[in-house]
Protein backbone atom coordinates (compact mmCIF):
# COMPACT_ATOMS: atom_id res chain seq x y z
CA UNK A 1 0.00 0.00 0.00
CA UNK A 2 2.91 2.43 0.96
CA UNK A 3 4.51 2.14 -1.76
CA UNK A 4 5.52 5.15 -4.33
CA UNK A 5 3.76 7.57 -2.87
CA UNK A 6 3.13 11.08 -3.77
CA UNK A 7 2.44 13.86 -1.14
CA UNK A 8 -0.66 14.27 -2.05
CA UNK A 9 -1.70 10.34 -1.80
CA UNK A 10 0.29 10.52 1.61
CA UNK A 11 -1.83 13.32 2.99
CA UNK A 12 -5.25 11.74 1.74
CA UNK A 13 -3.85 7.77 3.56
CA UNK A 14 -3.45 10.07 6.78
CA UNK A 15 -6.54 11.95 6.35
CA UNK A 16 -8.89 8.88 5.89
CA UNK A 17 -6.61 7.35 8.93
CA UNK A 18 -5.73 4.21 6.54
CA UNK A 19 -2.20 4.72 8.24
CA UNK A 20 -0.87 6.45 11.33
CA UNK A 21 2.11 8.99 10.54
CA UNK A 22 4.21 7.02 12.43
CA UNK A 23 3.92 3.58 10.50
CA UNK A 24 4.51 5.85 7.06
CA UNK A 25 7.56 7.02 8.62
CA UNK A 26 8.84 3.70 10.06
CA UNK A 27 8.29 2.28 6.64
CA UNK A 28 10.37 4.72 5.32
CA UNK A 29 12.90 4.20 7.48
CA UNK A 30 12.96 0.67 7.22
CA UNK A 31 13.10 1.29 3.43
CA UNK A 32 16.53 3.42 3.85
CA UNK A 33 17.95 0.81 5.87
CA UNK A 34 17.84 -1.66 2.38
CA UNK A 35 18.97 0.99 0.29
CA UNK A 36 22.34 1.79 2.06
CA UNK A 37 23.95 0.79 -1.69
CA UNK A 38 22.39 3.99 -3.07
CA UNK A 39 24.28 6.22 -0.86
CA UNK A 40 21.52 9.08 -0.97
CA UNK A 41 21.74 9.83 2.78
CA UNK A 42 24.36 11.56 4.59
CA UNK A 43 22.44 11.40 8.29
CA UNK A 44 19.12 9.65 9.03
CA UNK A 45 17.50 11.81 11.36
CA UNK A 46 15.38 8.50 12.94
CA UNK A 47 14.23 10.14 16.50
CA UNK A 48 13.96 13.44 14.87
CA UNK A 49 11.21 12.07 12.39
CA UNK A 50 9.46 9.30 14.77
CA UNK A 51 8.75 12.48 17.23
CA UNK A 52 7.71 14.95 14.41
CA UNK A 53 5.06 11.47 13.26
CA UNK A 54 4.43 11.05 16.81
CA UNK A 55 3.00 14.83 16.65
CA UNK A 56 1.11 14.66 13.39
CA UNK A 57 -0.87 11.41 14.84
CA UNK A 58 -1.39 13.61 17.40
CA UNK A 59 -2.87 16.43 15.27
CA UNK A 60 -5.28 13.89 13.60
CA UNK A 61 -6.73 12.23 16.73
CA UNK A 62 -7.63 16.08 17.77
CA UNK A 63 -8.66 16.89 14.06
CA UNK A 64 -6.53 19.63 14.34
CA UNK A 65 -4.16 18.39 10.59
CA UNK A 66 -2.25 21.40 9.04
CA UNK A 67 -2.51 20.92 5.94
CA UNK A 68 -0.72 18.36 3.02
CA UNK A 69 2.83 18.11 4.57
CA UNK A 70 1.52 17.05 7.63
CA UNK A 71 3.44 13.74 8.29
CA UNK A 72 4.78 14.09 5.24
CA UNK A 73 8.09 12.13 4.89
CA UNK A 74 10.62 14.27 3.51
CA UNK A 75 14.15 14.63 2.88
CA UNK A 76 16.68 17.80 2.59
CA UNK A 77 19.91 18.50 0.37
CA UNK A 78 22.71 18.23 3.16
CA UNK A 79 23.65 22.49 2.19
CA UNK A 80 20.13 23.00 4.35
CA UNK A 81 21.41 23.83 8.10
CA UNK A 82 18.85 21.89 10.19
CA UNK A 83 19.04 22.43 13.90
CA UNK A 84 20.50 19.87 15.88
CA UNK A 85 20.98 17.69 12.93
CA UNK A 86 24.74 17.43 11.19
CA UNK A 87 24.79 19.52 8.26
CA UNK A 88 27.55 18.96 5.61
CA UNK A 89 27.36 20.61 2.41
CA UNK A 90 29.06 17.03 1.26
CA UNK A 91 32.53 18.61 2.73
CA UNK A 92 35.13 16.88 4.89
CA UNK A 93 35.77 20.64 6.14
CA UNK A 94 31.78 20.70 7.64
CA UNK A 95 32.19 17.17 8.48
CA UNK A 96 31.63 17.99 12.28
CA UNK A 97 29.18 20.83 11.51
CA UNK A 98 25.74 20.80 13.75
CA UNK A 99 23.95 24.12 13.45
CA UNK A 100 21.98 25.69 16.23
CA UNK A 101 19.57 26.82 14.02
CA UNK A 102 17.06 26.09 11.56
CA UNK A 103 16.94 27.40 7.44
CA UNK A 104 14.24 29.48 6.08
CA UNK A 105 13.06 26.86 3.65
CA UNK A 106 12.84 23.68 5.93
CA UNK A 107 11.59 24.92 8.96
CA UNK A 108 8.40 26.68 6.63
CA UNK A 109 8.68 22.55 6.23
CA UNK A 110 8.54 21.61 9.51
CA UNK A 111 6.05 24.66 10.61
CA UNK A 112 3.28 22.77 8.30
CA UNK A 113 4.53 19.15 9.81
CA UNK A 114 6.50 17.60 7.58
CA UNK A 115 8.60 14.82 8.90
CA UNK A 116 12.07 15.14 7.99
CA UNK A 117 13.87 11.87 7.69
CA UNK A 118 17.54 13.04 7.23
CA UNK A 119 20.03 15.01 5.21
CA UNK A 120 20.84 14.13 1.71
CA UNK A 121 24.57 13.90 -0.28
CA UNK A 122 25.07 16.07 -2.89
CA UNK A 123 28.23 17.39 -5.10
CA UNK A 124 30.87 19.07 -2.34
CA UNK A 125 29.00 22.58 -1.66
CA UNK A 126 27.28 21.93 -4.32
CA UNK A 127 29.47 22.28 -7.24
CA UNK A 128 29.15 18.89 -9.68
CA UNK A 129 26.57 17.44 -11.92
CA UNK A 130 27.46 13.73 -10.91
CA UNK A 131 27.43 14.03 -7.24
CA UNK A 132 31.13 12.15 -7.56
CA UNK A 133 32.64 15.20 -5.61
CA UNK A 134 31.14 14.30 -2.05
CA UNK A 135 33.10 13.38 0.84
CA UNK A 136 30.74 11.00 1.28
CA UNK A 137 30.87 9.09 -1.96
CA UNK A 138 28.79 8.92 -5.31
CA UNK A 139 24.90 8.58 -4.93
CA UNK A 140 23.89 5.70 -7.18
CA UNK A 141 21.33 6.13 -9.43
CA UNK A 142 18.70 3.36 -8.81
CA UNK A 143 17.55 3.51 -12.86
CA UNK A 144 19.75 1.04 -14.58
CA UNK A 145 20.31 1.15 -18.42
CA UNK A 146 19.16 -2.22 -19.89
CA UNK A 147 21.62 -2.86 -22.30
CA UNK A 148 24.51 -3.10 -19.15
CA UNK A 149 25.32 -3.86 -15.39
CA UNK A 150 26.99 -0.19 -15.12
CA UNK A 151 26.10 2.09 -11.73
CA UNK A 152 25.06 5.41 -13.06
CA UNK A 153 25.44 8.99 -11.65
CA UNK A 154 21.99 10.44 -10.57
CA UNK A 155 22.66 13.52 -12.18
CA UNK A 156 23.77 16.45 -9.49
CA UNK A 157 24.40 18.65 -7.61
CA UNK A 158 21.76 17.39 -5.87
CA UNK A 159 21.97 13.71 -6.28
CA UNK A 160 20.41 12.36 -3.80
CA UNK A 161 17.58 14.74 -3.42
CA UNK A 162 16.45 12.83 -6.62
CA UNK A 163 17.70 9.05 -5.68
CA UNK A 164 15.86 9.10 -2.77
CA UNK A 165 12.48 10.26 -4.10
CA UNK A 166 12.99 7.98 -7.22
CA UNK A 167 13.57 4.79 -4.69
CA UNK A 168 10.47 5.51 -2.61
CA UNK A 169 12.88 6.96 0.02
CA UNK A 170 11.17 9.55 0.97
CA UNK A 171 7.86 10.92 -0.25
CA UNK A 172 9.57 14.23 -2.25
CA UNK A 173 12.53 15.93 -1.39
CA UNK A 174 14.27 19.50 -0.86
CA UNK A 175 17.36 20.94 -3.04
CA UNK A 176 19.31 23.59 -4.64
CA UNK A 177 19.90 24.76 -8.02
CA UNK A 178 22.74 27.22 -8.99
CA UNK A 179 23.35 26.19 -12.32
CA UNK A 180 20.54 23.50 -12.57
CA UNK A 181 21.45 21.38 -9.82
CA UNK A 182 17.74 20.12 -9.21
CA UNK A 183 16.79 19.78 -12.70
CA UNK A 184 19.20 18.02 -14.31
CA UNK A 185 19.02 15.05 -11.63
CA UNK A 186 15.50 15.36 -12.08
CA UNK A 187 15.68 14.82 -15.89
CA UNK A 188 17.85 11.98 -14.99
CA UNK A 189 15.83 10.07 -12.56
CA UNK A 190 12.25 10.79 -14.24
CA UNK A 191 11.39 13.56 -11.75
CA UNK A 192 9.93 17.10 -11.54
CA UNK A 193 12.25 19.42 -10.72
CA UNK A 194 11.51 23.07 -9.98
CA UNK A 195 13.62 26.08 -9.34
CA UNK A 196 12.01 29.12 -8.36
CA UNK A 197 12.66 32.62 -9.50
CA UNK A 198 15.84 34.10 -7.81
CA UNK A 199 14.26 35.97 -5.00
CA UNK A 200 11.02 33.63 -4.74
CA UNK A 201 12.64 31.16 -1.93
CA UNK A 202 14.75 32.41 1.26
CA UNK A 203 18.35 31.55 1.11
CA UNK A 204 18.62 31.78 4.77
CA UNK A 205 20.63 29.39 6.37
CA UNK A 206 21.26 27.26 3.21
CA UNK A 207 24.87 26.67 3.27
CA UNK A 208 25.89 29.71 0.04
CA UNK A 209 27.61 28.81 -3.19
CA UNK A 210 27.25 31.38 -5.64
CA UNK A 211 24.84 34.08 -4.09
CA UNK A 212 23.75 35.38 -6.89
CA UNK A 213 22.11 32.07 -8.52
CA UNK A 214 21.33 29.83 -5.50
CA UNK A 215 18.05 29.25 -5.47
CA UNK A 216 16.33 26.17 -2.77
CA UNK A 217 13.51 24.19 -4.91
CA UNK A 218 10.97 20.75 -4.84
CA UNK A 219 12.04 17.55 -6.20
CA UNK A 220 8.88 15.21 -6.72
CA UNK A 221 7.05 12.62 -8.57
CA UNK A 222 4.28 14.95 -9.48
CA UNK A 223 3.66 18.57 -10.80
CA UNK A 224 0.71 18.63 -8.21
CA UNK A 225 4.03 17.55 -5.66
CA UNK A 226 6.06 20.49 -6.64
CA UNK A 227 3.21 23.15 -6.61
CA UNK A 228 2.46 21.80 -2.78
CA UNK A 229 6.46 22.29 -1.70
CA UNK A 230 6.71 25.77 -3.65
CA UNK A 231 4.29 27.49 -1.76
CA UNK A 232 5.72 25.91 1.26
CA UNK A 233 8.81 27.26 0.99
CA UNK A 234 8.47 30.40 -0.86
CA UNK A 235 7.81 33.82 0.66
CA UNK A 236 9.93 36.88 1.74
CA UNK A 237 12.22 36.10 5.18
CA UNK A 238 13.43 39.44 6.96
CA UNK A 239 16.50 37.11 7.42
CA UNK A 240 16.96 37.39 3.26
CA UNK A 241 16.96 41.21 1.72
CA UNK A 242 17.09 39.50 -1.69
CA UNK A 243 13.67 37.18 -0.92
CA UNK A 244 11.21 39.01 -2.43
CA UNK A 245 8.30 40.90 -0.92
CA UNK A 246 5.62 39.83 -3.03
CA UNK A 247 2.90 37.73 -0.93
CA UNK A 248 3.24 33.85 -1.54
CA UNK A 249 1.06 32.66 -3.84
CA UNK A 250 -1.51 29.00 -3.31
CA UNK A 251 0.66 27.34 -6.84
CA UNK A 252 -1.66 24.01 -5.77
CA UNK A 253 -5.03 24.95 -5.42
CA UNK A 254 -4.71 27.32 -8.23
CA UNK A 255 -3.31 25.04 -11.12
CA UNK A 256 -4.83 24.91 -14.67
CA UNK A 257 -3.41 22.62 -16.64
CA UNK A 258 -5.41 24.29 -19.70
CA UNK A 259 -2.79 25.73 -22.53
CA UNK A 260 -5.38 27.02 -24.78
CA UNK A 261 -3.91 30.00 -26.42
CA UNK A 262 -0.51 29.76 -24.53
CA UNK A 263 2.52 31.51 -26.79
CA UNK A 264 4.86 28.81 -26.63
CA UNK A 265 8.31 29.62 -27.76
CA UNK A 266 10.94 27.03 -28.84
CA UNK A 267 14.77 28.80 -29.07
CA UNK A 268 16.57 27.84 -32.26
CA UNK A 269 20.16 28.47 -30.36
CA UNK A 270 19.01 24.45 -28.03
CA UNK A 271 18.96 23.10 -31.66
CA UNK A 272 22.46 21.12 -32.23
CA UNK A 273 23.00 18.42 -34.24
CA UNK A 274 25.26 16.89 -31.32
CA UNK A 275 21.80 16.42 -29.40
CA UNK A 276 20.65 12.57 -28.79
CA UNK A 277 18.07 11.92 -31.74
CA UNK A 278 15.79 10.04 -28.74
CA UNK A 279 15.84 13.83 -26.67
CA UNK A 280 15.35 15.52 -30.04
CA UNK A 281 12.09 13.05 -30.87
CA UNK A 282 10.94 13.60 -27.16
CA UNK A 283 11.32 17.44 -27.74
CA UNK A 284 9.16 16.97 -31.15
CA UNK A 285 6.24 14.94 -29.33
CA UNK A 286 6.21 17.78 -26.91
CA UNK A 287 6.10 20.65 -29.29
CA UNK A 288 2.95 18.49 -30.81
CA UNK A 289 1.37 17.44 -27.58
CA UNK A 290 1.39 21.59 -26.80
CA UNK A 291 -0.24 22.32 -30.28
CA UNK A 292 -2.65 19.95 -30.10
CA UNK A 293 -3.69 20.94 -26.67
CA UNK A 294 -4.36 24.20 -27.73
CA UNK A 295 -1.53 26.34 -27.55
CA UNK A 296 0.45 28.62 -30.61
CA UNK A 297 4.38 27.12 -30.55
CA UNK A 298 6.71 29.65 -32.85
CA UNK A 299 10.54 29.42 -33.26
CA UNK A 300 12.28 32.41 -31.35
CA UNK A 301 16.17 33.78 -30.90
CA UNK A 302 18.05 34.08 -27.59
CA UNK A 303 21.16 35.18 -29.84
CA UNK A 304 23.65 34.94 -26.71
CA UNK A 305 22.93 31.39 -25.48
CA UNK A 306 26.34 30.24 -26.02
CA UNK A 307 27.94 32.66 -23.92
CA UNK A 308 26.17 31.49 -20.84
CA UNK A 309 27.79 28.52 -20.12
CA UNK A 310 31.81 30.28 -19.92
CA UNK A 311 29.59 33.23 -18.44
CA UNK A 312 28.63 31.06 -15.39
CA UNK A 313 31.96 29.01 -15.07
CA UNK A 314 33.12 32.83 -13.80
CA UNK A 315 30.67 34.45 -11.75
CA UNK A 316 30.27 31.26 -9.76
CA UNK A 317 33.62 30.74 -9.11
CA UNK A 318 33.70 34.24 -8.35
CA UNK A 319 31.29 34.14 -5.89
CA UNK A 320 32.21 30.73 -4.35
CA UNK A 321 35.60 31.95 -4.28
CA UNK A 322 34.76 34.72 -1.85
CA UNK A 323 31.70 32.52 -0.39
CA UNK A 324 34.01 30.02 0.59
CA UNK A 325 36.52 32.21 2.49
CA UNK A 326 34.98 31.51 5.88
CA UNK A 327 35.88 27.97 6.34
CA UNK A 328 39.30 28.74 8.00
CA UNK A 329 39.52 26.97 10.49
CA UNK A 330 38.39 29.25 13.23
CA UNK A 331 34.61 29.92 13.71
CA UNK A 332 33.61 26.18 12.97
CA UNK A 333 34.49 22.95 10.95
CA UNK A 334 37.54 21.71 10.87
CA UNK A 335 40.75 22.57 12.66
CA UNK A 336 43.84 21.29 11.20
CA UNK A 337 46.15 22.41 14.41
CA UNK A 338 49.07 24.02 13.08
CA UNK A 339 51.73 26.03 14.60
CA UNK A 340 51.48 29.33 13.31
CA UNK A 341 47.69 30.54 12.18
CA UNK A 342 48.88 30.87 8.71
CA UNK A 343 49.84 27.53 8.93
CA UNK A 344 46.71 26.56 10.54
CA UNK A 345 44.17 28.26 7.53
CA UNK A 346 46.46 26.37 4.97
CA UNK A 347 46.16 23.38 6.34
CA UNK A 348 42.47 23.37 7.10
CA UNK A 349 41.53 24.55 3.54
CA UNK A 350 43.83 22.11 2.23
CA UNK A 351 42.59 19.23 3.95
CA UNK A 352 39.15 20.68 4.28
CA UNK A 353 38.06 21.00 0.94
CA UNK A 354 38.51 18.70 -2.34
CA UNK A 355 39.64 18.69 -6.20
CA UNK A 356 37.39 20.24 -7.48
CA UNK A 357 35.78 22.92 -5.06
CA UNK A 358 39.67 24.14 -5.00
CA UNK A 359 39.06 24.23 -8.44
CA UNK A 360 36.46 26.49 -8.49
CA UNK A 361 38.24 28.49 -5.61
CA UNK A 362 41.30 28.86 -7.67
CA UNK A 363 39.14 29.89 -10.74
CA UNK A 364 37.12 32.48 -8.52
CA UNK A 365 39.84 34.31 -7.05
CA UNK A 366 41.92 34.32 -10.37
CA UNK A 367 39.06 36.29 -12.25
CA UNK A 368 38.21 38.20 -8.93
CA UNK A 369 42.04 39.24 -8.72
CA UNK A 370 43.26 42.46 -10.07
CA UNK A 371 44.69 42.87 -13.41
CA UNK A 372 42.45 39.99 -14.42
CA UNK A 373 38.85 41.39 -12.74
CA UNK A 374 37.93 43.58 -16.14
CA UNK A 375 38.80 40.84 -18.50
CA UNK A 376 37.23 38.23 -16.91
CA UNK A 377 34.71 38.72 -13.82
CA UNK A 378 33.16 42.21 -15.49
CA UNK A 379 33.16 41.09 -18.99
CA UNK A 380 30.96 38.01 -17.54
CA UNK A 381 28.92 40.21 -15.89
CA UNK A 382 28.17 42.17 -19.15
CA UNK A 383 27.31 38.77 -20.55
CA UNK A 384 24.76 38.10 -18.21
CA UNK A 385 22.81 41.51 -18.84
CA UNK A 386 22.68 40.72 -22.64
CA UNK A 387 21.83 37.05 -21.74
CA UNK A 388 19.02 38.61 -19.47
CA UNK A 389 17.88 41.01 -21.94
CA UNK A 390 17.37 37.96 -24.76
CA UNK A 391 15.28 36.85 -22.81
CA UNK A 392 13.30 39.73 -21.63
CA UNK A 393 12.90 40.55 -25.07
CA UNK A 394 11.76 36.85 -26.12
CA UNK A 395 8.88 37.53 -23.01
CA UNK A 396 7.26 40.21 -24.69
CA UNK A 397 6.03 37.55 -27.36
CA UNK A 398 6.09 34.55 -25.58
CA UNK A 399 4.63 32.78 -22.39
CA UNK A 400 6.50 30.53 -22.02
CA UNK A 401 10.02 28.94 -23.34
CA UNK A 402 9.90 24.98 -24.02
CA UNK A 403 13.30 23.19 -24.54
CA UNK A 404 15.03 19.74 -23.69
CA UNK A 405 16.57 19.59 -19.83
CA UNK A 406 19.83 18.14 -20.74
CA UNK A 407 22.02 17.24 -23.62
CA UNK A 408 22.69 13.10 -22.27
CA UNK A 409 21.03 11.04 -20.14
CA UNK A 410 22.39 9.14 -16.77
CA UNK A 411 26.27 8.21 -17.81
CA UNK A 412 28.37 5.63 -15.88
CA UNK A 413 29.24 6.29 -12.36
CA UNK A 414 32.83 4.96 -13.78
CA UNK A 415 33.22 6.91 -16.71
CA UNK A 416 36.74 8.36 -17.92
CA UNK A 417 37.23 11.89 -17.19
CA UNK A 418 40.02 13.84 -18.55
CA UNK A 419 38.60 17.45 -18.61
CA UNK A 420 36.05 18.71 -16.04
CA UNK A 421 34.82 20.81 -18.88
CA UNK A 422 32.90 17.56 -20.29
CA UNK A 423 30.83 17.87 -16.85
CA UNK A 424 30.16 21.85 -17.26
CA UNK A 425 28.69 20.73 -20.09
CA UNK A 426 26.07 18.86 -18.69
CA UNK A 427 24.57 22.53 -17.93
CA UNK A 428 24.50 23.85 -20.87
CA UNK A 429 20.58 24.15 -20.94
CA UNK A 430 19.75 24.74 -17.37
CA UNK A 431 22.26 27.66 -16.88
CA UNK A 432 21.14 30.52 -18.82
CA UNK A 433 17.74 30.26 -16.66
CA UNK A 434 20.00 30.80 -13.54
CA UNK A 435 21.81 33.83 -15.12
CA UNK A 436 18.81 35.40 -15.94
CA UNK A 437 17.06 34.36 -12.48
CA UNK A 438 14.20 32.88 -14.32
CA UNK A 439 11.85 30.53 -12.90
CA UNK A 440 12.54 26.76 -14.89
CA UNK A 441 11.49 22.71 -14.15
CA UNK A 442 12.55 19.62 -15.43
CA UNK A 443 9.25 17.15 -16.11
CA UNK A 444 9.88 13.78 -17.28
CA UNK A 445 8.82 12.50 -20.82
CA UNK A 446 10.04 9.06 -21.58
CA UNK A 447 12.60 6.51 -21.83
CA UNK A 448 15.95 6.26 -24.19
CA UNK A 449 16.54 3.46 -25.91
CA UNK A 450 18.17 2.00 -22.76
CA UNK A 451 15.70 2.41 -20.36
CA UNK A 452 17.06 5.75 -19.03
CA UNK A 453 14.67 8.92 -18.27
CA UNK A 454 14.59 12.10 -20.19
CA UNK A 455 13.40 15.01 -19.34
CA UNK A 456 12.02 18.21 -20.56
CA UNK A 457 12.67 21.90 -19.47
CA UNK A 458 9.82 24.90 -19.42
CA UNK A 459 11.48 28.46 -18.48
CA UNK A 460 8.72 31.03 -18.13
CA UNK A 461 9.11 35.06 -17.10
CA UNK A 462 9.97 35.96 -13.52
CA UNK A 463 7.29 35.38 -10.52
CA UNK A 464 5.19 33.10 -13.34
CA UNK A 465 5.71 30.33 -11.60
CA UNK A 466 1.84 29.43 -11.54
CA UNK A 467 2.36 29.16 -15.27
CA UNK A 468 4.96 26.90 -15.06
CA UNK A 469 3.35 24.64 -13.14
CA UNK A 470 0.22 24.76 -15.38
CA UNK A 471 1.96 23.67 -18.40
CA UNK A 472 3.79 21.15 -16.63
CA UNK A 473 0.57 20.07 -15.50
CA UNK A 474 -0.54 19.64 -19.37
CA UNK A 475 2.23 17.54 -20.44
CA UNK A 476 2.12 15.47 -17.11
CA UNK A 477 -1.57 14.18 -17.50
CA UNK A 478 -1.04 13.87 -21.19
CA UNK A 479 1.80 11.65 -21.45
CA UNK A 480 1.10 10.15 -18.06
CA UNK A 481 5.09 8.61 -17.16
CA UNK A 482 4.50 6.26 -14.84
CA UNK A 483 8.13 4.49 -15.33
CA UNK A 484 9.71 3.28 -12.15
CA UNK A 485 13.27 1.73 -11.80
CA UNK A 486 13.66 -1.79 -11.02
CA UNK A 487 14.29 -2.08 -7.65
CA UNK A 488 18.00 -4.35 -7.60
CA UNK A 489 19.79 -2.71 -4.74
CA UNK A 490 18.76 -4.91 -1.54
N1 LIG B 1 26.69 21.64 -12.28
C1 LIG B 1 26.79 23.03 -12.01
C2 LIG B 1 28.07 23.34 -11.29
O1 LIG B 1 28.81 22.46 -11.07
C3 LIG B 1 25.58 23.51 -11.25
C4 LIG B 1 25.64 23.21 -9.81
C5 LIG B 1 24.44 23.69 -9.08
O2 LIG B 1 23.43 24.07 -9.69
N2 LIG B 1 24.57 23.74 -7.77
O3 LIG B 1 28.35 24.44 -10.95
Amino acid sequence: MIENLTIEQTSKLLNDKQASALEITDIYLKKINTAKKLNCFITVSEDKAIEAAKETDERISKNKKIGFLDGVPLAYKDLFCTNDILTTASSKILSNFTPTYESTVTANCKDQGAVVLGKLNCDEFAMGSTNKTSFYGPVINPWKSIDNEDELVPGGSSGGSAASVAADLCVASLGTDTGGSIRQPASFTGLVGLKPTYGRVSRWGTVAFASSLDQAGPIAKTVEDAAILLQTISGHDNKDSTSSIRSNENFYSNLDSSVKGLKIGVPKEYMSDDLPEEIQKFWNEGKKILTENGAELTEVSLPSTKTALPAYYIIAPAEASSNLSRYDGVKYGLRVKEKSLTEMYESTRSEGFGDEVKRRIMIGTYVLSSGYYDAYYIKAQKIRSIIKNDFDNVFKNVDALFTPATPNTAFPINREETDPVQNYLNDIFTVPANLAGLPAISIPFGLDNSGLPIGMQLITNSFQEQMLLNISKNLQDTINFNNRPTQWWK
